[in-house]
């Protein structure tokens, strides 16, 4: 029951680049052009900036599209094992720069 993608790639710099998965659109990219959201041991879920925080994370990309998705989709929950509060979704609406405001998306 492990399906953590270990993927590493190296960069023409000759750098390890860690890459992650999108729970989303499922396309492999450098773990730091992804948004991390994490499960903490205390069963608390939200976006984690540092991407450094302990318990069970998941992989979307910073777009919105993604972001709606992994929402819709159920990606996320299943992903993480729970389902997916309201502002953890806020909170990823944020981090993927959605306009404040609950008329988003008109235009
Ligand atoms: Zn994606």
């Amino acid at each position: 029951m492990n399906g953590t993608i270990e993927a590493e790639k190296e960069s023409p710099m000759g750098r390890h680049v860690p890459l992650r998965r999108c729970v989303a659109c499922r396309t492999v990219q450098p773990k730091s052009e992804l948004m991390r959201v994490v499960r903490t041991p205390e069963g608390e879920i939200g976006v984690d900036p540092t991407g450094k925080a302990a318990g069970r994370g998941a992989y979307v990309c910073r777009r919105r599209e993604c972001v709606d998705a992994a929402v819709r989709k159920q990606a996320l929950p299943r992903a993480l094992g729970q389902p997916l509060p309201v502002q953890a979704a806020q909170q990823m609406m944020q981090a993927a720069g959605a306009p404040p405001g609950p008329e988003a998306g008109a235009g």
